[in-house]
């Protein structure tokens, strides 16, 4: 049965139809990009697509990135009729070796050198309130650009002989790579009622790009925020990823929050927004901080736990806010209360739960410490400790603290950047001398329990964190001999005595 969003649907599709046939006539004449296919690879699937009788086509993300010139490793080809046998003949042709068929998608793939080439027969889909996933029938070419999302995605090259490079671009799409703009094909709140994965698609092509979203389109997202609910949280956090992994992704939060989406499935992020007043004294405005430290993390360092550690540090400041009359407003105990917050947004949010999210959780711990130390004079004892929590993560850490010092006040930056210099001078010195980034206790367990002959028991625990400290506060180098020692001084006081 049709609803009336299905019969519009419908009527549009018609409407666009017939658009995109007369542009199709007009831009098939005009535009060639043959050259931009040079590969044998594509000469290769065109003739055997003709031998078949087949239209064949490259088409969406791979003609994109081949316009705006970016990588792209991923060919999807697009064929009238079966992709699959299409597919097994390209391999034997190309002696690309193994074809890897999805019978119930209809899809095949192999690869060659280092392209991954998918197959699909063309197809024309149909959807569902409840769901997104589409109704499927075999289609022409035009059926299967009319279900694709942006003007920008559905753009396609002909492979066959006669029409080789040919450009088939019924939407527009290249004059939108051009002007920078994301735009779905059809009726927006069609694109993103139909499926809502669309809404994050946009706005991380926006963000990876730096393409502006059509401002009828971010009113579109606003209006069908609310069908974000039929999306998983995987797909969201997959989305979510490759904003944080682009180069400006404070651009992405941005407009995630403007189109309303943000809040429902990070909360606790949205919930840095804002500045609160009392006694004509402001704090910063979280959130807007946050994405900050994420961009100046975002220039420094690849590492997707790292960006999510910048997009955490801050989280449970509203939770620890207080506002005191003599010192202001006061976060105490956020870097805690936050590490602790760590594992329920990853649990909800459907993220690793391994070391992944324990780095995570280290960093929001430990992202104030660099800079606490130089609130006093800066001792040994109190790097070497730093270093000892930190581990192997203090480069980590340290990219960490440098991109949290963000403040308009030119003075405070230059004063905290001149600190942050220090403490870097002070832990390279100190890693020097005492190696302490892997601590390794110098007496083992095992050790102690030979040397005076005694059981798995509390006193091996207790000398050993003596140990421990001794070395960290500097009364003993971090070496065995001197560790040594010092095990037989403190079991000779705890009573014990050495039975080798
Ligand atoms: P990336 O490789 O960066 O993830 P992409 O667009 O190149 O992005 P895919 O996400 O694999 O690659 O999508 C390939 C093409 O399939 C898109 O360019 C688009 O034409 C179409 N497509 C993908 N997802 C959707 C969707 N949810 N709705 C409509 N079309 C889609």
């Amino acid at each position: 049965m049709h609803t009336i969003e299905s019969l519009s649907f419908e009527a549009k599709i018609q409407e666009n139809r017939e658009d995109s046939l007369r542009t199709l006539a007009r831009e098939t004449k005009a535009m060639n990009f043959s050259a931009h296919l040079n590969h044998p690879l594509f000469k290769s699937i065109g003739k055997i697509a003709d031998e078949n009788g087949q239209p064949a086509f490259a088409i969406g993300g791979f003609v994109r990135d081949l316009l705006i010139q970016r990588p792209c490793k991923d060919i999807d080809i697009v064929v009238e009729g079966s992709g699959i046998e299409l597919a097994k003949r390209a391999s034997e042709a190309l002696g690309a070796g193994k074809v890897t068929v999805f019978k119930n998608f209809g899809t095949a793939m192999f690869r060659y050198h280092d392209w991954e080439v998918e197959f699909v027969g063309a197809r024309k889909e149909s959807y569902e309130r409840g769901s997104r996933n589409p109704i499927v029938e075999d289609g022409t070419i035009e059926d299967d650009q009319l279900r694709r999302d942006f003007t920008i995605n559905a753009l396609a090259l002909s492979l066959n002989e006669a029409t080789f490079g040919d450009l088939i671009d019924p939407f527009n799409g290249l004059r939108d790579i051009e002007n920078g703009c994301i735009r779905t094909p059809l009726d927006p709140d069609v694109t993103f009622s139909d499926d809502p994965l669309r809404m994050l698609r946009a706005i991380r092509f926006s963000t990876q790009l730096g393409f502006r979203i059509e401002d009828s389109n971010v009113k579109s997202i606003r209006r069908n925020a609310e069908r974000l609910k039929i999306i998983t949280q995987e797909r969201i956090h997959t989305e979510l990823h490759k904003i944080i992994m682009s180069d400006k992704p404070s651009k992405g939060f941005k407009l995630l929050d403007k189109g309303d989406l943000l809040h429902r499935f990070f909360p606790e992020l949205s919930n840095l927004k804002g500045i609160e007043w009392r006694d004509g004294i402001g704090h910063k405005d979280n959130f807007y901080h946050t994405l900050e430290v994420l961009d100046n993390v975002a220039e420094n360092s690849d590492n997707l736990w790292l960006r999510w550690s910048a997009l955490l540090h801050d989280i449970a400041k509203p939770a620890t806010k207080r506002f005191q009359k003599k010192h202001g407003w006061t976060f105490h105990g956020h870097e805690d209360r936050g590490a602790r917050m760590v594992p329920k947004i990853f649990k909800r949010m459907k993220l690793p739960l391994d070391q992944k999210m324990k780095f995570v959780q280290k960093m929001v711990l430990l992202h104030l410490r660099p800079i606490a130390l130089t609130k006093n004079q800066i001792t040994d004892s109190a790097v070497r400790r730093l270093l000892f929590d930190a581990g192997d993560d203090i480069d980590a850490l340290m990219i960490l603290c440098r991109a949290d010092i963000t403040s308009k006040n030119e003075a405070k930056v230059k004063r905290y950047l001149a600190n942050y210099d220090v403490v870097l001078e002070k832990l390279k010195d100190v890693e020097e001398k005492d190696s302490l980034r892997n601590f390794q206790p110098p007496v083992s367990g095992e050790e102690i329990m030979a040397t005076f002959g005694i059981p798995p028991s509390k006193p091996i625990g207790t000398i050993k964190s003596a140990i421990k400290e001794a070395i960290l506060e500097g009364d003993i180098p971090n070496e065995p001999v001197a560790a040594r020692k010092l095990m037989l001084q403190i079991a000779s006081e705890m009573g014990l005595k050495a039975v080798k």
